[in-house]
């Protein structure tokens, strides 16, 4: 048997791999090498299992001969990665009428018939696939039960229970195997990130039976808390029990360790439990990781089944993976590759509790990660109010605009209709580590009448309680508990760790100062864009921007932005302290003008008042300024271009905080980077416009100061002309949202309401909003930054879209020695592991 790589004893020198037998074969292989009380076992490999799904049952006598004659076997799926899943475990294979009758004579005639009933009705649905139903009639427990049930598997199969063990063996062997071919695993397992054809090894071990006259029974045990990972011997043990029965029968179960809540088998079986507690401290140094002991009693003696990897929080993965790497047991680097970047968004935000209670009542887009809870209001000035009053609430709109960013910041949650990963309301969200869902289909956003109305027809008010789960996309009604977020010592360590091994730059997305904050903290190498634009939203400062925009010559529109002057200069200033000497890239004006002009009468004519014009006069301005399609109208370099004096305040303001900063600290080499540039010349003419206010500037402070002009690349067009456009830059950053909604002909903003079907129908892999469309726009990247470096040889490279925090975007940009990513403040963390990792994969190849 040992030499037939399909059906294999599990002994310490067997071939067995992971694989080709699975995670669980391979782990119990390595519970026999450490000598623990491990039940007979045989592998079955992959081939095997595929081969019976396929109907060519492998040699059974040959598997039974490694077994007592009268052993009862139980059968466990063991698939190459446990998350995988697999079908569940059938217990007593070999219960028959002469088993049946041993076991009345070991363990009482109740024990046995319940046992004999049990696998009886177990076999019939889970083996034979018959209706569960058949059992219907079965009245009692005892001898007339059990008739009743081979009754009841003759009558519906018109043969009788089948007793023989081979038999049942095989039936149970095949069973497994197809199930794990059928549609709904296969979708499952794919979702948990398993390849379409992943193999299944099964393990066929004898039964250690947990049900007997003497001391028996059977329970889990692990030396942490899923939860937060911390040292705490958890699990159950419950007597006279198969299985995972402990887990489910709380109210018998004993603790397993002195608990004021009840017994524990610390207590009643103290060797046992220092026996169990030593072989599960063996299993965590030698198997590298936190097990879960499975274990069973049997008349007395302890066997362990199985070592299962400790389920666990993202929390409790940071602490497990950290500590294993203090005790020695792995080492540092092996520590941070073991912690997905993903989990740590759970571990920087609140969460829904995983045990509480969920109403859900729609679900959308995770667009900003983290939940939140408050009452329903519908405009950013509700919001406002909401936050005064010291009350919690969640912004609910169809879809947000630079206007409600105020609101957005005195919100806990935003909640949208509309919108996709990379709309307004998304890349707010996840820059202030705001919750948010967007782009909810399946409830009625009637924002008229401060309403929603959900699909059951049920109507939910403003200052009605809701929460908002970024994380999965889920709205719920209510509050539940939730869980606090947990940047503890542990993630310091795992983080510092990761440092010490990456190789290409992180910096944050970051627009105030609160942002920049949140990049510190998060250890961000700078800022990576700052966006302006989101500066000029401030109440006191809307009124000026709308003069400026009004105003009908350069002369007036300078006068106007000398009153904005001061503000920038203030904002820089904040930013490049709080940043200390980090490179700090801002980006000059973008979106178009008539964003900051209102959009109702009552708005108008409020702006009238402050104009001091007729109403007529601003409808009019308002009504020439519209675009048909402002995204791809006047904005960006084009303002730059057009009305050149917003950037020229803008510069100034620069470089007057760069003096200012730079005198109490750090010195500021500030970088300008100019937005949604298509051609050489828009660069040359602003960088012109640039210089002459810097050499101004130095004119009148008589003060020197560097500074890097770069641009930001961001339509096809830039990237393809890469090589012009950088004769002028110090860096190129790509704005991946942009270039991706301009390579796809793709709105950013509307292309979530389709976009699921779309990915459904495998048009695009993902949503290319979401995850970086490495065959499209990376090329795009490719070129530019190819093109780029040839005419510049060392531009500064890096992305600043919403990508950037993505494990696979910087794996592109890492190959293609970018200098750094930029994403969300939130994301930094996450980005940083995921670039360590990287690093980590290159040298260890
Ligand atoms: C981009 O377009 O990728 C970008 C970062 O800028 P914004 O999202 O502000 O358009
Ligand atoms: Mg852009």
């Amino acid at each position: 048997m040992q030499n037939n790589p399909n059906t294999t004893l599990v002994t310490q020198t067997a071939p067995i791999a992971t694989a080709t037998h699975g995670g669980r074969a391979k782990c119990l292989q390595r519970l026999v090498r450490l000598d623990l009380p491990v039940p007979t076992t045989v592998a079955l490999s992959f081939e095997a299992v595929h081969k019976i799904a396929q109907g060519e049952l492998p040699d059974i006598e040959a598997v039974l001969k490694q077994f007592p004659d009268d052993a009862l076997l139980c059968v466990r799926p063991s698939s190459e990665d446990p998350d995988w899943g697999g079908p569940g475990a059938v217990l007593n294979i070999g219960m028959n009428d002469s088993s049946h009758a041993t076991l009345c004579r070991d363990l009482g005639s109740d024990a046995a018939t319940a046992l004999y009933m049990r696998f009886v009705q177990y076999y019939a649905v889970h083996v034979a696939r018959l209706d569960p139903d058949m059992f219907d009639n079965v009245t009692g427990n005892g001898p007339e039960g059990l008739k009743e049930t081979l009754r009841a598997y003759e009558d519906e199969t018109e043969e009788s229970f089948p007793g023989n063990r081979a038999t049942q063996l095989g039936a149970v062997l095949r069973s497994m195997a197809r199930a794990w071919d059928g549609t709904t695993a296969r979708l499952l397992r794919q979702a948990k990130g398993a390849p379409a054809e992943a193999g299944l090894g099964l393990v066929v071990q004898q039964m250690a039976f947990g049900v007997g006259i003497k001391k028996s029974g059977a329970g889990v045990l692990q030396l942490v808390d899923s939860n937060t990972g911390l040292p705490q011997i958890t699990g159950r043990y419950l007597r006279q029990s198969q299985g995972r029965d402990a887990l489910h029968a709380e109210a018998e179960a004993l603790y397993l360790t002195k608990d004021p809540r009840g017994p524990s088998l610390e207590e009643e079986e103290p060797v046992l439990f220092k026996q169990l507690q030593d072989h599960a401290a063996l299993m965590r140094v030698k198997l590298r990781e936190e097990m879960q002991v499975e274990f069973t009693v049997d008349d007395g003696v302890l066997h362990i089944l199985d070592g299962v990897r400790v389920a666990r929080s993202p929390r409790a993965a940071v602490r497990i993976a950290v500590q294993l790497a203090k005790d020695k047991i792995i080492p540092q680097q092996e520590a941070v590759m073991r912690v997905e970047p993903s989990m740590l968004n759970e571990l920087l935000h609140r969460q829904v509790d995983k045990d509480a209670a969920r109403d859900v009542i729609g679900h959308g887009i995770a667009a900003s990660p983290g939940a939140a809870t408050g009452r329903i209001v519908f405009t950013a000035a509700e919001a406002q109010a909401s936050a005064s009053r010291n009350e919690d609430c969640v912004l609910v709109r169809r879809e947000t605009s630079p206007e409600d960013i105020r609101g957005m910041h005195a919100a806990k949650a935003v909640l949208t209709e509309r919108g996709g990963i990379t709309s307004h309301a998304a890349v707010i969200g996840r820059g202030i580590g705001l919750p948010c869902v967007v782009g909810v289909s399946d409830i009625r956003f009637q924002t008229n009448d401060k309403q929603l109305m959900l699909k059951d027809g049920r109507i939910i008010k403003q200052g009605d309680v809701i929460t908002i789960d970024g994380t999965s996309g889920d709205v719920l009604l209510g509050a539940p508990a939730m869980q606090e977020a947990a940047l503890d010592d542990a993630f310091q360590n795992l983080m510092d760790w990761a440092d010490a091994e990456r190789d290409i730059g992180i910096r944050a997305n970051a627009d105030t100062p609160a942002d920049a904050q949140t990049a510190r903290n998060f250890n961000a190498q700078g800022i990576g864009l700052c966006r302006t634009e989101h500066m000029f939203f401030d109440i006191n400062r809307l009124t000026v921007m709308r003069e400026m925009i009004f105003a009908e010559t350069g002369e007036d529109r300078r006068a106007v932005l000398e009153r904005l002057l001061p503000m920038q200069r203030d904002d820089f200033t904040q930013l490049f302290r709080i940043m200390e000497g980090q490179p700090v890239c801002i980006r000059l004006f973008d979106p178009p003008l008539h964003e900051f002009l209102p959009t109702n009468r009552s708005g108008q004519r409020e702006l009238a008042e402050a104009l001091d014009l007729p109403l007529s006069d601003v409808t009019r301005r308002i009504e020439a300024m519209m675009e048909y399609n402002p995204m791809l109208g006047l904005r960006g370099v084009r303002l730059g271009v057009t009305v050149p004096e917003i950037y020229e305040m803008q510069a100034r303001a620069i470089f007057e905080a760069t003096l200012e900063a730079s005198r109490d600290g750090d010195p500021v080499v500030p970088e300008i980077m100019i937005p949604l540039v298509s051609a050489k010349r828009e660069v040359e003419l602003v960088k012109t416009n640039i210089d002459s206010v810097a050499a101004a500037v130095h004119n009148e402070r008589g003060e020197s100061f560097d500074y890097r002009l770069g641009v930001m690349v961001e339509t096809p067009r830039a990237a393809l002309r890469a090589g012009d456009i950088a004769q002028h830059c110090a860096f190129l950053s790509f704005g991946t949202n942009d270039l991706t909604q301009m390579t796809y002909g793709l709105s950013r903003d509307d292309a979530g309401r389709f976009m699921s079907d779309y990915v459904r129908q495998e048009v695009f892999p993902e949503d290319p909003f979401h995850t970086l469309d490495l065959d499209g726009v990376g090329e795009l990247l490719e070129l530019g930054a190819t093109r780029g470096r040839k005419t510049q040889p060392d531009v500064t490279l890096s992305i600043c879209g919403e990508h950037g925090g993505n494990p696979e975007s910087i794996a592109f940009c890492r190959a293609r020695g970018f200098d750094y990513v930029s994403c969300s403040p939130f994301r930094v963390p996450g980005a940083r592991l995921a670039a360590a990792q990287l690093a980590i994969a290159h040298k260890t190849l």
